[in-house]
């Protein structure tokens, strides 16, 4: 059996810390309070920061794939991304990097913290038949509360792996993962 992956952008496709941090630091935050995998929307109402302001100070051109994640898509016919990104930072992501996934999700799509359920129903997906790929806590839970296995993207030297991981070390890794 052939399984779906759905992958989290930031931090997992895309090494996109320097661009939120970038966007912060320009903004005046602290370094120190900047964390990682958080609805942007209610990151910058915590950090006291309007959320247009932090759009406008994003560069959607600094983030770079991690190293061997445009190969492992060029592999895959269909794909998803389920992402707590501003949708209009994540659909400039995906225009200039060339990337169509069937479906592609971002914090506009959920009523507070992204889930899975949604991309399953737009794909037409069950549980046992997907993969989630992500690199936080928040990924994993959206992963383990619908009984689907988490991949963790290893190759991010931040993403933390907990009991139950698959903790891929290289993206083309996840190519034995889904089967075929
Ligand atoms: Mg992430």
């Amino acid at each position: 059996m052939t399984l779906t992956a759905i992958f989290d952008l930031d931090g997992t496709l895309l090494d996109s810390d320097a661009a939120l941090v970038g966007a912060f630091l320009t903004l005046g935050v602290d370094r120190d309070a900047i964390t990682f995998g958080h609805v942007i929307a209610e990151e910058c109402a915590r950090l006291g920061l309007s959320l247009d302001d932090y759009v406008a100070a994003y560069d959607t051109g600094a983030a770079m794939p991690f190293p061997g994640v445009e190969g492992l898509l060029e592999h895959l016919d269909r794909w998803a991304i389920c992402s707590n990104k501003h949708p209009q930072s994540g659909r400039d992501e995906l225009t200039r990097l060339g990337w169509r996934p069937q479906v592609a999700m971002f914090a506009d799509a959920f009523s507070g913290p992204k889930r899975l359920e949604p991309v399953l129903a737009a794909m037409d997906l069950h549980p046992g038949e997907v993969v989630f790929v992500g690199d936080t806590a928040h990924d994993r839970w959206c992963a383990t509360a619908l009984g689907i296995p988490f991949a963790l993207a290893g190759w991010n030297p931040r993403a933390g792996s907990a009991p139950g991981d698959i903790v891929l070390a290289t993206p083309t890794d996840l190519l034995d993962l889904l089967g075929g």
